[in-house]
């Protein structure tokens, strides 16, 4: 038996060196019976204790006393008590410090014969993961929350959390996670983060009641025993808030708030693609004069001017109108609606006639026009861009027609656009054909009637459609840079041709503003003088007013070098533009040019006379010439000559011709004039300027005709 006793021990002691945990068996007094390898290792300090017979209450002394658990320090006494109460009633596990640091996982049990049955796990590392999911936990910047997946009440929040959400820590515990859902993310019937929106984004309400937007992030994990989700909410309400800002942003206008060209172009679309037969208008708005507003008032003024412009339109729109800012001073409007055809002419009138009361900004009057271009789906077409397209030529048709108009597109309007494009590429190789020439119209002192000089202008004889005025060809070849080759051509020719003339002549020449931008007119002028040997004085350079509304400081120094070479510069078309008398005192002019629309009415109506006085004394006080153009009777040669204007130029004089006309002595013995100009042989004296006094017109039949 005694054998028999000694195998079962023995098997027994097999068995349990073979458990991972140390196990230990105390007889019903608390002394050691057996216990196995790991549990000696476990209490490696207490390990010379363990003695069979030994009592685990002695043994917990010495160990106290040598400091082997930490927690004792302080109330040896006490801890000794509770450790052995616990060890006669066992309950639920609990943990151990040693002095190493190591922390046991204690589970007792009380045998049927009252002996005691112990069991030890070292769960330091469990311990340790516990505590580094604490501090994760707990001092993460992001609000977190624990739950139990069965009960869904909040089993722990960290401060973050309390923090944010606006609760007490003790508030949060034990309270049912759908608490923290919104009433319309409740309503998706989502109450488990599991089966929440699709994106992840959820409304959580805060303690006070408002909402947020928060990405929620969760994962299933085991907390004190018992499953549970881990739940991360970023609160993404102001990522949310500047992305919509965003979105806002990209279709909206930022000065006025109104939709832009975008948001414009994707209603219209979706119009069509609604309907591809539904009627609707699209108006497009131009302002007239802004740019002289933005110039003359600073652009902060005219910024505060389309703001109120876009309020005034805003306030005139109908159901089914939405109005946009498409660019500077651009606005549209799509109307959409069945009875577009009624209503959209007095809506357009209203429009205009409200923009044209005066606003009153920063102590400024300032009263401005539109313009308005108008087209009609399913008539004038069914995609936006010819809707669009449609709408800019009868806006560009409505401008031409003055200002405050508006205009319905017609398909005229479409084919003057083809006929433009024909031009611009016939124009293209008309320089190198030489179908380009240039013409001259003397310039004639009133008082003596002789020629001071010849303006030059450019002529293009078209081999199929004949002559093509340069009022028409110029402004295309200013939109398609030609200008540049153009006004080149045109400045050589003309100094070629002016060193032929009497030295006292001068050559008159027109730049467009586009030269400044594109080309560097200081060196085309100096290559031309150069070429020809032109003494520099005799050459004038015509600008108009256009060019000076850039304020561009090159433009300035460049006329100033010009000035400085002694070439002339006249001011053309004085009077029809700004006629700032500013230009006139910032820039080195040497002459003005009165518009020859004063000089036409000149004999009927007093206001011209008024201008045209007004320009002479102008000019007198600065120290400039003044010569009227568009002169076509004797009677306003004489009555410009009586008030002191210098010279006059036009059709009394003479009509443009070419060079060897006006001095044939110059050009004899040679039978044809460069540049193409075909020279008609002159033979009639009457076809001569006359240079006694200002007297009978020379071509005056021609002019009359
Ligand atoms: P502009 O510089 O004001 O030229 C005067 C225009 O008035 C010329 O028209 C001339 O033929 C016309 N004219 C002259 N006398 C009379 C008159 O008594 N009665 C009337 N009704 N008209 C008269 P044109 O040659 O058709 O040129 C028109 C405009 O085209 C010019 O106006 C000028 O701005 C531009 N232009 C002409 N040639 C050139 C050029 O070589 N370069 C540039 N950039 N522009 C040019
Ligand atoms: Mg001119
Ligand atoms: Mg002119």
């Amino acid at each position: 038996a005694h054998r028999k006793a000694k195998m079962a021990e023995r098997r027994l002691r097999l068995a349990i060196d073979a458990m991972p945990q140390g196990v230990v068996f105390l007889d019903p007094d608390g002394r050691y019976i057996l216990w196995n390898q790991r549990y000696s290792e476990i209490y490696t300090k207490s390990a010379d204790l363990f003695v069979p017979g030994a009592r685990m209450q002695d043994t917990l002394r010495i160990g106290v006393e040598r400091g082997d658990y930490p927690e004792a320090a302080g109330r040896e006494e006490e801890w000794i008590a509770e450790r052995l109460a616990k060890m006669q009633n066992p309950g639920e596990p609990h943990e151990q410090v040693l002095s190493d640091g190591r922390w046991i996982m204690i589970e007792e049990r009380r045998l049927e014969d009252g002996s005691i049955i112990g069991l030890r796990v070292d769960v330091t590392e469990m311990k340790a993961k516990e505590e580094s999911f604490r501090l994760l936990f707990q001092n993460n910047p992001i609000p977190m929350f624990l739950y139990d997946e069965e009960t869904n009440r909040i089993a722990a929040a960290n401060d973050s959390a309390c923090e944010h959400y606006g609760y007490r820590a003790a508030d949060l515990l034990g309270m049912p996670i759908q608490e923290l859902h919104a009433a319309d993310t409740m309503r998706l019937g989502a109450t488990s983060p599991r089966h929440g929106p699709q994106d992840g984004s959820w409304k959580h309400r805060k303690a006070d009641g408002s909402q947020i937007e928060v990405a929620v992030y969760s994962r299933s994990m085991m907390h004190e025993g018992r499953p549970s989700i881990l739940l991360a909410a970023i609160d993404i309400t102001e990522r949310r808030r500047s992305e919509a800002r965003l979105v806002h942003m990209a279709r909206h206008d930022a000065l006025t708030n109104l939709p832009n060209r975008v948001l414009f172009r994707e209603r219209v679309e979706a119009i069509l693609k609604r309907d591809s037969e539904a009627p609707f208008a699209i108006l497009l708005f131009d302002l007239d004069e802004f740019k002289g507003v933005n110039d003359t008032l600073g652009h902060s003024i005219g910024d505060k001017l389309l703001q109120h412009v876009a309020r005034r339109i805003q306030q005139c729109l109908p159901q089914g109108a939405l109005a946009a800012r498409l660019g500077g001073d651009e606005f549209a409007i799509i109307l959409d609606r069945p009875d577009v055809e009624e209503v959209v002419t007095p809506l357009v009138e209203r429009i205009v006639q409200d923009v044209r009361l005066p606003f009153d900004i920063e102590g400024h009057q300032i009263l401005i026009g539109a313009s308005v271009g108008i087209s009609v789906a399913p008539r004038d077409g069914s995609d936006p861009d010819r809707l669009l397209k449609n709408a800019d030529l009868a806006l560009y048709a409505a401008k031409g027609r003055g200002r405050g108009v508006h205009q319905f597109f017609e398909p005229s309007m479409d084919r003057h656009l083809q006929e433009r494009r024909n031009l611009e590429f016939e124009l293209r190789g008309a320089i190198s054909r030489g179908e380009l020439c240039v013409h001259y119209q003397p310039l004639v002192t009133l008082e003596t009637g002789k020629i001071a000089g010849c303006e030059a202008l450019v002529r293009w004889t078209h081999p199929k459609r004949g002559q093509i005025p340069p009022g028409v060809f110029i402004p295309v070849a200013e939109d398609t840079g030609l200008i540049a080759a153009i006004g080149q051509f045109v400045l050589r020719q003309a100094c070629q041709d002016a060193v032929l003339w009497p030295s006292e002549a001068k050559v008159a020449v027109n730049l467009s503003p586009i030269q400044f931008k594109s080309c560097n007119v200081l060196e085309t002028v100096l290559q031309a003088l150069a070429a020809s040997g032109l003494p520099p004085h005799r050459l004038e350079l015509e600008i108009t007013e256009a060019l000076l509304l850039e304020k561009d400081s090159s433009v300035l120094s460049t006329l100033n070098s010009l000035r400085a070479l002694g070439v002339g510069l006249s001011m053309d078309d004085f009077g029809t533009g700004y006629s700032s008398l500013s230009y006139l005192r910032n820039f080195p002019f040497t002459k003005i040019k009165i518009d020859q629309s004063f000089v036409r009415d000149l004999r009927a109506s007093a206001n011209s006379q008024a201008i045209v006085q007004a320009i002479l004394s102008l000019g007198a006080s600065f120290g400039m010439k003044v010569i009227a153009e568009g002169v076509e009777h004797a009677e306003d040669a004489a009555y410009l000559s009586a008030l002191g204007c210098q010279e006059g130029q036009g059709y009394y004089f003479s009509k443009p011709k070419p060079a060897a006309e006006i001095f044939p002595e110059a050009y004899q013995g040679q039978a044809v004039a460069r540049g193409g100009a075909a020279v008609t042989p002159i033979n009639d004296s009457a076809e001569r300027i006359r240079t006694d006094g200002v007297k009978p017109p020379l071509d005056r039949r021609s002019a009359r005709a």
